[in-house]
């Protein structure tokens, strides 16, 4: 009896050192690793009541309720740009960081968002507008990874590893955690990258500046993670756009079965009113302060 324990006892012992091996080997494998993975079926989603994505930073003013006084002292200050926290995913993400340094300080400091709590931070495209707070912010939280196109000029991700924060190049798709995901570097002239988080019900997409085409940053999420779009958000780059052109993107939307919009910074105020028709309940109002709790939109 004693025997056979020992013999099973070195058996065991073997396969842990084998399989503890073949471990290690993997955890050494290069950064390619980190190139997304097609087997979505494999992945588990998160609770959508955990996850929420704030508006740090924007153009629009958010308004909940009627303004006086008292709701005027917490608001949050506005200028040209886009900045959204995204919470309740494995890593805290700062997507975009505005076009000011002191107005994304000050608006974290209103919102109660500490900025040691972030780990990643996420940079659609090269704009002063989506960049311009990064170096305030990094002054407070070096120890971040900064999600950048590869296109990126070299200068600023020197300016980025000299704060002490770690530079990723985004060229194809890839995971940033688990359930989010980068769509790649997308467009010709003007490189950008937009964020896909996997939800229980559906995919939240959130644009910088769609300069790639707010409609082929959908279909690029559609085709890389095939499931419903719940919510598109952020910026979708029609602030000079026709009337019939809008009218063809929502159309396309209703096609890819987009559930929620939110557009806002360069939305523009047509599209954001011709958005609001076509959705009703569905559109989303948003602007610097605003919430959104992802549980709400089941
Ligand atoms: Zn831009
Ligand atoms: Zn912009």
């Amino acid at each position: 009896m004693k025997r056979i324990s020992t013999t099973a006892a070195l058996l065991l012992t073997t396969i842990a050192i084998v399989w503890s091996s073949t471990v290690c080997l993997h955890s050494q494998e290069p950064v390619k690793e980190q190139t997304m993975n097609q087997d979505t079926e494999a992945i588990s989603t998160p609770g959508a009541g955990d996850l929420t994505i704030k508006v740090v930073f924007d153009n629009n003013p958010y308004m909940e309720g009627p303004a006086c006084p008292e709701s005027m002292a917490g608001r949050l200050g506005t200028a040209w740009g886009f900045s959204a926290l995204i919470t309740g995913t494995d890593k805290t993400i700062l997507f975009d960081t505005g076009g000011d340094g002191s107005l994304l300080l000050s608006n974290m400091k209103k919102l109660a968002i500490e900025p040691n709590s972030i780990d990643v931070v996420v940079l659609s495209h090269i704009h002063g507008d989506h960049t311009g707070g990064l170096n305030s912010f990094l002054e407070k939280n070096p120890s971040v990874s900064v999600y950048l196109p590869e296109s990126f000029p070299k200068k600023f991700k020197a300016n980025v590893q000299k704060y002490g924060a770690q530079v990723v190049d985004v060229n194809q798709p890839l995971d940033i955690c688990e359930n989010v995901y980068s769509t790649g570097q997308l467009g010709i002239l003007i490189k950008e990258q937009a964020l896909i988080i996997r939800t229980n019900a559906g995919l939240v997409v959130i644009t910088g500046c769609a300069h790639p085409g707010i409609v082929k940053i959908v279909n690029t999420a559609k085709e890389l993670i095939k499931d419903d779009i719940l919510m598109v958000m952020g910026g979708f780059h029609l602030e000079w756009a026709t009337r019939g052109k809008i009218e063809k993107i929502i159309s396309a939307f209703k096609q890819y079965g987009v559930r929620y919009v939110a557009p806002c910074h360069c939305s523009g105020e047509k599209a954001r009113s011709l958005f609001e028709k076509h959705f009703g309940k569905n559109y989303i109002n948003i602007g610097a302060g605003k919430t959104i709790i992802l549980a709400d939109l089941q």
